[in-house]
């Protein structure tokens, strides 16, 4: 089994480095993906209520055998649950799907800012993290300003802002404000989906170089720059080769040639058409 390192997070907490997205697993062949994973070595499990698979991940978690305290469960608050009385029954839900009285880190999905209630979000957030119920209490798909909004107006800078991070969309200045507000960054999509990514030329000659696969290189370019990636796959095989990154270094250079296919969002920006993701 594959041990992954961890990094501490601004309250205390022990945090992988690297996690496993679990969006589109469900159903039978759902929860013995994400068993295999946790077989692998994988600690941290990223789910979200839209994602429909709480009760998936909660039962992956039972029937792996791994001791609970080992294991670090994210799931998310919808867009449609913000407010602060909205969030604490949406996160009552997440705990019964989930089968759990504790969720280790807590997300706003995103900041839905048409509606404006992020800010009663996050205070029912930190409200339930205070009373024990969540672990830690983080943010996805931030911006600068709306995560010193919610620090402003609370006096907890969000833990984690889980946002669309990978080489064609490196995010180089949020990366920096996170460093200096002492948020940790979490990748979504950190292979981009695969897409044409894993054949970029300059990601097979940093692979060959260190003998790995170009998948290795994309996730240990991801864990160098200071970010956690969560990359999903069904099959075991992968997930093994996607946790296995932590034997080689990449060079500044090499850092440097992976970050220059920098070229914008997979996405178009708008953050509705992500909620479900
Ligand atoms: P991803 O992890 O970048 O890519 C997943 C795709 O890559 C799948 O098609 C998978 O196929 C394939 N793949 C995985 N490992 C591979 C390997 N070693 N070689 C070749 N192909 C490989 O994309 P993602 O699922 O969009 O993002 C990861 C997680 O981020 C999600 O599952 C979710 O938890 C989270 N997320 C969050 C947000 C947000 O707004 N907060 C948005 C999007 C995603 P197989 O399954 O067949 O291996």
């Amino acid at each position: 089994m594959l041990t992954i390192p961890t990094v501490p997070l601004a309250d205390g907490t022990a945090f992988p480095e690297l996690g496993f997205g679990t969006y589109k697993l469900d159903g039978d062949d759902g929860v013995a993906a994400i068993r295999s994973a946790i077989d692998v070595g994988y600690r941290l499990l990223d789910t979200a209520v839209n994602y429909g698979n709480e009760e998936e991940v909660g039962r992956a978690m039972r029937e792996s055998g791994v001791p609970r305290d080992e294991l670090l469960v994210t799931s998310k608050v919808p867009g449609r649950d913000h407010g602060y009385d909205e969030t604490r029954r949406s996160v009552d839900g997440s705990l019964e799907r989930l089968g759990l009285d504790r969720i280790d880190l807590h997300l706003i999905h995103w900041p839905n800012p048409s509606v404006d209630r992020y800010v009663d979000t996050f205070r029912a957030l930190v409200a339930l993290r205070d009373e024990g119920v969540l672990g830690s209490v983080g943010v996805s798909n931030f911006t600068e300003e709306m995560l010193l909004r919610v620090a402003d107006a609370t006096g907890v800078m969000p833990a984690v802002n889980q946002v669309e991070l990978h080489p064609y969309f490196p995010q180089a200045n949020l990366r920096a404000f996170h460093a200096e507000h002492g948020i940790r960054t979490e990748s979504w999509s950190p292979l981009a989906r695969r897409s044409e990514l894993l054949t970029e030329r300059v990601i097979a000659d940093v692979a060959g170089t260190h003998g790995v696969t170009p998948t290795q290189a994309v996730l240990r370019w991801h864990t160098q720059l200071g970010s956690t990636p969560i990359p999903k796959s069904a099959n075991a095989e992968r997930q093994r080769e996607n946790a296995d990154v932590f034997d080689v270094t990449l060079d500044e250079t090499e850092l440097r040639a992976i970050s220059s296919l920098a070229r914008g969002r997979l996405w178009d920006g708008d953050p509705e058409r992500h909620e479900e993701q």
